[in-house]
């Protein structure tokens, strides 16, 4: 059906849509429009595809690491949509509901775990039956209760007891809001603060409550599989940018890599884009490339998008640290463990993740700032430190090796007097704006990268013309 709004091209002609950046956004843009019968051809400016959620080859061990363990929900639903569409839905695993382990800081194991029950009384049955804390203490949970309960379908949107809607010019911090609702200190440190540094990659002092807010209302909304943890089952490349590169090339779209683009306009209309001296034509341009790389994507800047490149110029970014370590034994049975004041929050077993021979952990330290221009040596003796303050087996197994990965632009920041976000569309006809930092309502993440590239590609299906031929793909 959509592909009919599309003319044919011959391959490697004139595509209908470009689209900048090899990561989430960039392949569900592409692929959308790929699916609409749109002829594509996404260009990245690095070596290798998929932007923040990659991996590399440890020159050591010859593994694939990640640059960083990544998580995805059951309420990823853009995210799982692109994973079927190009045929990736066997890579992840999914946890059927949320069970999670944490120790504390004196070492105390426990077991949050939702029970079967419908969302959010799974949240509220579970935090009761926590023994990691006192009965007082369980109880603050039932005050969020009426929080998690959307606005309308669909929005993501909370509403919070007395009807005050959050928006963007909410200036309540996830602190305040936690305080608001008479949320115990400790079930603050052991389940609200982790889960937010988790899902905000931000201090809880500083990140606004709305995002929190519309976090907690999908993960704990109508949809009782929205809490499941989603695990990537292979390397990050692997999980999407590989097979959606595979899936593009069968379909006769092309995607370059090594192709660092410059935008080019005339008179506020895009004409293409300049890839090392080569001028490539093209109606339609989408921009996925990160808030900081906005400016550069131009030779001079159109007056146009100056409010824009400004905001998304002084937007700040956060760092996520990960010290990878491999032991000579095993040292955990559970696929994670939450960690909460330490200053790594969450450790993985990649071994139950991946599979693998090796006692491989990955540590992960998000809003990072403290501890990211500590040295390599540094960050991975603190690493080894927490893990074997929490892990017993870890204190009598030897370390084989350690790898620290700063990320340091890992995230933006979702502080409430952080720039506006902007819209996909632009001042300038033709060009579009995809990516995580787009105003999706969301943090920074993987949905928010979908869900971006998604409505770019919907705004192209839509600005179309009335078609004149029949797209080929659509045959
Ligand atoms: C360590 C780490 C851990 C994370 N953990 C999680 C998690 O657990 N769950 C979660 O949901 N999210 C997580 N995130 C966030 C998630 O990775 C990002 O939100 C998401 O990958 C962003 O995708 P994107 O496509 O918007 O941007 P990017 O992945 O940044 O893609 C943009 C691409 O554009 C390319 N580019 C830039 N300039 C140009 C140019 N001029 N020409 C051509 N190409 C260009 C870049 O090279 C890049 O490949 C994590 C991020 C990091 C770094």
């Amino acid at each position: 059906m959509l592909g009919a709004r599309f003319q044919i091209v011959p391959t490697h002609v004139t595509p209908d849509v470009i689209v900048i950046g090899g990561g989430v956004a960039g392949f569900s843009a592409a692929t959308a429009l790929a699916e609409a019968g749109a002829q594509v051809l996404l260009l990245e400016a690095r070596p290798g595809l998929g932007g923040r959620a990659t991996a590399f080859t440890d020159p050591g061990t010859g593994e694939r690491v990640d640059n960083g363990q990544h998580i995805l929900m059951g309420c990823y639903y853009d995210t799982l949509k692109l994973l079927a569409r190009i045929g990736a839905s066997d890579r992840v695993r999914w946890q059927a509901g949320l069970a999670l382990t944490m120790v504390d800081e004196r070492g105390h194991e426990s077991v949050l775990k939702l029970p079967p029950m419908a969302s959010p009384l799974h949240l509220l049955g579970g935090v009761l039956a926590w023994d990691a804390l006192s009965w007082f203490e369980r109880m603050s949970i039932l005050r969020v209760g009426a929080a998690l309960t959307p606005r309308g379908p669909g929005t993501g949107v909370a509403v919070v007891p007395g009807g005050q809607n959050f928006s963007s010019a909410s200036r309540e911090s996830v602190r305040e809001w936690l305080v608001r609702h008479g949320q115990a200190p400790r079930l603050c440190e052991l389940f609200w603060e982790p889960l937010a540094l988790a899902a905000l990659n931000q201090s809880i002092d500083q990140a606004a409550a709305s995002y929190f807010v519309t976090i907690l209302a999908q993960m704990f909304g109508p949809d009782s599989t929205a809490a499941a943890l989603v695990m990537p089952a292979v390397p990050l490349d692997e999980l999407y940018a590989e097979p959606a590169r595979a899936w593009l090339e069968a379909r006769g779209h092309e995607v370059r890599v090594n192709a660092p683009v410059k935008v080019e306009v005339v008179a506020d209309r895009v004409t293409g884009v300049r890839v090392r001296g080569e001028h490539l034509a093209a109606p339609w341009v989408i921009s996925t490339v990160p808030w900081h790389g906005l400016g550069a994507l131009f030779e001079s800047p159109p007056q146009s998008l100056a409010m824009t490149i400004a905001n998304a110029t002084a937007l700040g970014s956060l760092p996520i640290v990960t010290v990878n370590l491999w032991f000579d034994r095993p040292v955990m049975h559970e696929s994670l463990i939450g960690l909460p004041g330490r200053a790594f929050q969450w450790v993985f077993d990649r071994r139950a993740i991946i599979g693998g021979a090796s006692s491989h952990l990955s540590m992960i330290s998000s809003g990072a700032e403290a501890i990211v221009a500590m040295s390599n040596d540094e960050l991975i003796a603190l690493a080894l430190a927490d893990v074997r303050a929490a892990l017993p087996a870890a204190r009598i197994a030897s370390v084989r090796k350690g790898l620290a990965v700063r990320e340091k632009r890992s995230t933006f920041s979702l502080a409430p007097d952080a720039p506006a976000r902007p819209q996909a569309e632009t001042g300038i006809a033709g060009f579009l704006l995809a990516g995580d930092w787009i105003d999706t309502g969301l943090p920074a993440t993987i949905e928010s990268a979908a869900v971006s590239g998604h409505r770019a590609a919907a705004l192209v299906v839509q600005g179309l013309p009335a078609p004149s031929r029949t797209s080929p793909h659509h045959q």
